[in-house]
């Protein structure tokens, strides 16, 4: 077996909410895998281009909000700007809203269902056109949670949206995998990122984690990226709607 398989040399992958956390964190590893990578965001991605061409490897920022559908055509077209083509779609970016269930407000459920959930969706239809226009097949890598698995607390609409997007990984694996798509998820464990602030500054919430997770430590970006190539790489050819859980060992207790 030659570790070429594992190369993402030649490929080049689009990854939303590329400025910080886990997308910056799977930017700079396709980067480094020999892809050449779009980011998506809505705040400038310097930090992760700095990153990036620190090793001479290519970046390309595309600033757009995800809570708006309207942004999709204009992703699609700058994107196959790039390079002619995207072969690997990253959906990463999310948000959280921590509310007691019988306050979450409709505004806010919308928003997150909006970007976690419908536009996934809507970006996976997007790129999944134009692959299965030109038959060259393309790798699709969902960003999902601990909590497509568990109920979590005071987060309803974020667990919500977490289940569906892996339901929709297996949706539409079962669609496309015969196209030569592959539609995969990650499910990160408790990562230390901004997502995670307030509760890693609550000292009992952070507590109860922490003691629960038998790495016994907060996951980092880095400790995603391994899969998050592994995943986009004709490793992992035949790997069809299955979401992998890099959570130091949470879903084990
Ligand atoms: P983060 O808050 O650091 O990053 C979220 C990213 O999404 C940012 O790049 C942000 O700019 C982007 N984003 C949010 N709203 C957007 C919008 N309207 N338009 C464009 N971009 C937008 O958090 P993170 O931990 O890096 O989260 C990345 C993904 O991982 C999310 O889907 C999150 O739900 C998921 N996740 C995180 C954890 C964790 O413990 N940190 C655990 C499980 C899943």
């Amino acid at each position: 077996m030659s570790l070429d398989m594992f190369s993402l040399k030649g490929k080049t992958a689009l990854v939303t909410g590329a400025n910080t956390g886990l997308g910056q964190g799977i930017c700079v590893a396709y980067a480094q895998a020999g892809a050449d990578v779009i980011g998506v965001a809505r705040r400038s991605c310097q930090e992760t281009a700095d990153k990036i061409e620190a090793f001479s490897g290519k970046f390309t920022e595309l600033i757009a909000d995800l809570s708006d559908v309207s942004v999709i055509p204009h992703i699609v077209e700058e994107a196959n700007k790039v390079n002619g083509r995207v072969d690997i779609l990253v959906n990463n970016a999310g948000i959280i809203k921590r509310c007691d269930a019988a306050d979450v407000t409709m505004e806010d459920w919308d928003s997150v269902i909006n970007i976690n959930e419908k536009m996934v969706f809507l970006l996976s239809q997007a790129f999944a056109k134009g692959w299965l226009a030109d038959e060259k097949g393309g790798k699709i890598i969902n960003i999902a949670s601990m909590l497509s698995y568990q109920g979590g607390i005071r987060v309803p609409a974020y667990t919500a949206s977490k289940s569906a997007v892996m339901g929709l990984t297996k949706a539409l694996a079962n669609e496309w995998a015969c196209h030569g798509i592959n539609v995969n998820a990650i499910a990160p464990g408790y990562m230390a990122t901004n997502n995670t602030e307030n509760l890693r500054k609550d000292g009992q919430r952070s507590e109860e984690i922490l003691s629960r997770i038998p790495a016994g430590r907060w996951g980092t970006p880095e400790d995603i990226a391994g899969t998050a190539v592994f995943l986009a790489s004709e490793a992992a050819a035949y790997i069809h709607g299955f979401t992998v859980a890099v959570d130091g060992g949470w879903l084990a207790r």
